[in-house]
């Protein structure tokens, strides 16, 4: 080992995957990998860019690592992911690499180039190892899709990981058989628009159903769907396979057509309405999430009232929902009629009031059922509580031992509230999805 290496992950689940790939490269060039940051020689910053927040996030976190640097002066600080992909005086100053995603197989020959850090051996003891947040031995992600073709104008998407990659799917079926062979017991296919797969004779629906058949004993996810690429296809490929999560995230962004069409959508509220009440039909226990903007440009009283709406209507499991945050270079900067920072939040707020309340009764149907879920990890408040996911992807905490970790479990729902459910192991036998 020349070194210890830690890689601190932001936003969205393609970053996960992308910094197992990291992770790699690091390993390969020779670095153990740690979470203690703090006593790396090496951190990779694997950025967002998709809000300010996150932005803010990941330039207090190098602030923190300029202060390191002080005690160990031979620390190595790379920016990849989305950041990256806009240039930044701050960031060339702060960082030793700055690799953004399109160019990110080029980690190897930054690594081979770096000096190797000094004292190591001595310094670096018994470091914690670096457990990636979302992927584990048993659950595993899948990028099918890089980059994306469409140009939602608040989205800094297509400027940081350029226009739709989509993977051949040789490839792409060989990997899931070697994670299957590997015992991986979950899988997720990841793409900025998933379900816009396609790669000569394959589409989305015909890559998940051949998956889905070929191992009968992993279950799949995917994300995120665009509503405009959402077929009945896919909605019989979740239907009539039951490794097949039910589950869908649909970003619904607006309940009104005419921020829809400011944000260049490029579907109606009764399109993205009519995929959700065919996939409901279909698949009785699917579960809904979604992602909502509060206060886009142009958005009246009147707009945010019909995205109330719409959500009241669509009773969603679960929703991401967020205030608009203007990016730099996205086409939305120029777009009039912006609405003050405090209008924004004070509708978010109103947003989340209703949905939570939605959630809360929503999460009440699974009270009393029973459900096979994956037991992930130990909860962070007690020692004897772990979390486990539902097939509708939420989170569900359980007494249980540790062993359970990264098996399947048939848990009775004791209860729910907006956020979590809580259960009980039952002892029933459990069988397949
Ligand atoms: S579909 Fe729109 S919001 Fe999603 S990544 Fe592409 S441009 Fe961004």
């Amino acid at each position: 080992m020349i070194g210890r290496a830690s890689i601190l992950t932001y936003g969205c689940q393609m970053n996960e995957a992308d910094s197992s790939d990291i992770g790699l490269a690091l390993r390969e060039a020779g670095y153990g990998l740690t979470s203690a940051w703090e006593q790396a020689d090496l951190v990779v910053l694997n950025t967002c860019a998709i809000r300010e927040k996150a932005e803010d996030r990941i330039k207090g976190t190098l602030g923190q690592l300029r202060a390191v640097r002080a005690k160990r002066p031979w620390l190595v600080v790379g920016v990849m992911g989305c950041m990256a992909a806009q240039s930044s005086e701050y960031l060339e100053r702060e960082a030793d690499f700055v690799i953004p995603p399109l160019a990110a197989g080029k980690l190897p020959e930054v690594l081979a180039g770096l000096p190797p850090p000094p004292g190591v051996g001595e310094e670096a003891g018994d470091l914690p190892p670096l457990q990636m947040e979302q992927e584990t031995e048993f659950k595993r992600y899948l990028p099918i899709i890089r980059g994306c073709d469409y140009r939602c104008t608040f989205c800094v998407v297509p400027n940081t990981r350029g226009p739709e990659m989509n993977e051949p799917a040789e490839p792409l079926l060989a990997a899931v058989d070697r994670m299957s062979g590997a015992g991986v017991l979950e899988i997720t296919l990841l793409g900025q628009t998933v379900n816009a797969y396609r790669h000569g004779e394959w589409d989305f629906a015909r890559l998940l159903e051949t998956m889905a058949r070929r191992h009968p004993h992993v279950s799949f996810r995917f994300l995120t769907s665009h509503p405009r690429d959402f077929t009945d296809r896919v909605i019989e490929a979740m239907a009539s396979n039951a490794n097949v999560m039910p589950y869908l995230h649909l970003p619904l962004q607006s309940g009104s057509d005419k921020i829809l069409r400011r944000m260049k959508r490029l579907y109606s509220v009764s399109e993205y309405l009519a995929v959700i009440e065919r996939a409901r039909a279909a698949i009785p226990t699917l579960a809904v999430s979604t992602d909502i903007i509060c206060g886009f440009p142009g958005e009246t009283e009147e707009d945010f009232e019909l995205t109330l709406e719409a959500v009241r209507r669509l009773r969603y499991d679960s929703a991401f929902m967020f205030y608009y945050s203007e990016r730099p270079g996205t086409p939305a900067v120029k777009l009039g009629d912006k609405i003050p920072v405090q209008v924004r939040k004070e509708r978010l707020a109103r947003l989340i009031e209703v949905q939570k309340a939605i959630q809360h009764e929503v999460n009440q149907r699974d009270v009393a059922s029973e459900q096979r879920c994956l037991v992930e990890r130990v909860s962070r408040r007690d020692p004897e509580v772990m979390l486990a996911r539902t097939p509708g992807n939420k989170s569900l905490l359980v007494r249980a031992p540790r062993s359970t970790i990264g098996s399947y479990q048939r848990v009775r729902i004791e209860r729910a509230d907006s956020f979590t459910l809580y259960g009980e192991i039952s002892f029933q036998p459990i069988s397949a999805p």
